[in-house]
């Protein structure tokens, strides 16, 4: 009888052992968050990339063909959702903006109209990027109404960085908006050398930062990417915890399911 006692006194001491290095290695890890961009539109590689055994933050353009199914499978995949805004580029045509978008040509009430349509057209999402953008973000009164409606709604902003002279750190700052940067693009060339090239980049920068933060995209180089990801996602995972982007804002309280 005492015996039995002192096995079940060891299993249990030696479980909560486990249980608490374990919790104690997750805390210690530093943080990678990893966006994906460019959902919504059925590109290539979707299910792929939403099938991958880590939290994603799933960035989807709003009122596009497969806007609506990739929220809801990214959502019941565990994977944190964020709106893809459309916002028009210096260089490159309008057209490959997709509806919705944010243009220079805009009145306020428009833009103001144009983020409220989006945020509602995609389902769970948290947090906000854009698409393109580099002559947006450098706009201060545009950029201030987005900010402004994204901090109505509890969302926090996401800056790409697809300009040196964005306005949303500032903006952000005055606002009270939770902010985070873009640190590396994976797939700015789409080619598989220069996506395990990145990939190997990141690799070694999680022993130098804090916390990072890496943009990919499904389309064209799609596929590429989630085969490169599958490769080095267990690296990552030796040095650092993957999470949602949300899990990198300080006091996030404010965030609304
Ligand atoms: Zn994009």
């Amino acid at each position: 009888m005492r015996y039995k006692l002192f096995l079940i006194t060891l299993v249990v001491l030696i479980s909560s052992l486990l249980t608490f290095t374990s919790a104690a290695a997750a805390v210690g890890k530093k943080n990678l968050s990893i966006v994906i961009d460019d959902f919504g539109n059925n590109m290539k590689g979707t299910q792929e990339m939403l099938n991958l055994p880590v939290k994603l933050t799933v960035a989807i353009m709003p009122f596009m063909p497969s806007t609506a199914s990739d929220a809801e499978t990214a959502w019941q995949k565990g994977h944190e959702v964020i709106i893809h805004m459309p916002m028009e580029p210096k260089k490159g045509k309008k057209s490959w903006l997709g509806p919705g978008a944010i243009t220079a040509d805009l009145e306020d009430e428009e833009v103001r109209k144009r983020v409220e349509q989006a945020i509602q057209n995609v389902p769970h999402a948290v947090g906000m990027n854009h698409h393109m953008g580099s002559k947006i973000t450098e706009n201060k009164r545009i950029m201030r109404i987005v900010l402004q409606v994204c901090a109505e709604h509890g969302l926090y902003y996401l800056d790409s960085k697809t300009t040196g002279k964005s306005v949303i750190p500032k903006l952000a700052e005055e606002l009270q908006l939770p902010y985070l940067e873009n640190m590396l693009f994976f797939d700015d060339v789409y080619t598989r050398s220069h996506i395990a090239k990145q990939a190997q980049l990141l690799h070694t920068k999680l022993d130098h930062k804090e916390g990072m933060i890496a943009i990919g995209h499904v389309g064209i180089a799609g596929p590429l990417m989630v085969s490169v990801l599958k490769e080095y996602l267990p690296l990552y995972q030796n040095k650092v915890n993957i999470v949602p982007l949300s899990s990198l804002i300080k006091g996030r309280e404010w965030i609304v399911e």
